[in-house]
């Protein structure tokens, strides 16, 4: 396109909420055939619940709820946020919590798996399976059976180890944007195929793509996976955009033909995406595919 059709379609875009960096960006979207979409924050809302919590063994409420809150204060997750707070109302119920309990040391973040630290002189780890495997704690049948139960419900199981147990878990929710099964519809009625791909584990991530309408999924991908499979749908001729809103999406972004970051989203994944969805709205995907062809077809 000419600079001068780039300006115009940017200014548009602009007016209309959608961000766009830079030409390249504009005239590859038309030809975009494969939308890539992150689950969490970028098809759901991102602002997760928690709806119930479990303790599994001889561990009180009170300590579950201490070592819990003292791990994810410090995590940016949304589930952590999400966690915190009904831990701490949950422990209220149980009396006030100590300063003490809330000072963590050897706090670790460990990407699209969890958090870890010590809390006085007890291990805490926070997060997925997948967490608790790789920092050899065992998963007994009974916490299996209820990791299943939650995640077919489309919700997400956090487990809690203290001192290398499991001492509970807490199930999250995290509704769908309104407009999602709409935009995927459409997307699919331009012959766009649509694909899901999250760190989240199958089988919540299999019920929510349902839930929209996307039919290939991959799950527990971790940042630098999600980069691998847009490379590979690349490697097959396709023009392939990535739509997401996290740190862990950003390698994928960068690696699309188009990265379309959510407004709502991390800086790191507005920093590595071509174009920004200002209101964070599914429908502006269209919108940004929108701008591109009528500027492409402007000057074809
Ligand atoms: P997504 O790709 O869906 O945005 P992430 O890659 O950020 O998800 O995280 C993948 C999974 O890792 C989460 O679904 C959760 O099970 C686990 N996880 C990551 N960070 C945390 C945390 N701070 N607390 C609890 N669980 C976490
Ligand atoms: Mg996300």
């Amino acid at each position: 396109a000419t600079p001068t059709a780039v300006m115009v379609a940017t200014g548009k875009g602009a007016s209309l909420g959608v961000l766009i960096k830079g030409g390249n960006a504009l005239e590859k979207a038309h030809k975009v055939k494969t939308i890539v979409f992150d689950k969490t924050g970028t098809l759901t809302v991102g602002k997760p619940v928690v709806v119930s919590a479990v303790l599994f063994s001889s561990f009180s409420m009170e300590e579950f709820c201490d070592m819990t809150t003292a791990a994810e204060a410090n995590s940016e997750h949304p589930l952590a946020k999400a966690v915190v707070e009904y831990a701490k109302r949950l422990r209220q119920k149980f009396g006030p919590q100590t300063e003490q309990m809330t000072d963590i040391k050897e706090f670790e973040v460990h990407p699209g798996a969890g958090v870890s630290g010590k809390v006085g002189d007890k291990l805490v780890l926070v997060g997925n399976k997948r967490l608790m495997q790789d920092s050899s704690v065992p998963v007994s049948p009974e916490v299996e059976n209820h990791i299943a139960e939650t995640e077919n419900l489309a919700r997400t199981c956090v487990l809690v180890a203290i001192n290398g147990k499991v001492a509970g878990a807490f199930a999250v929710t995290d509704p769908v944007k309104p407009e999602a099964g709409r935009v995927i519809s459409f997307l699919h009625s331009m012959d766009i195929s649509t694909v899901m791909m999250t760190g989240d584990n199958w089988a919540t991530a299999t019920a929510i793509a349902k839930e929209v309408g996307i039919k290939e999924v991959y799950a527990e991908t971790d940042p630098l996976g999600k980069a691998e499979r847009i490379k590979n749908l690349q490697m097959k001729g396709m023009t392939v955009a990535m739509v997401g809103d996290g740190i862990n999406d950003s390698p994928a972004l960068v690696a699309a033909d188009v990265g379309m970051a959510i407004g709502a989203g991390t800086d790191v994944a507005i920093e590595a995406a071509d174009i920004v969805l200002i209101k964070s709205n599914l429908e502006d995907v269209i919108t940004a595919l929108d701008l591109s062809r009528k500027t492409m077809s402007r000057i074809r």
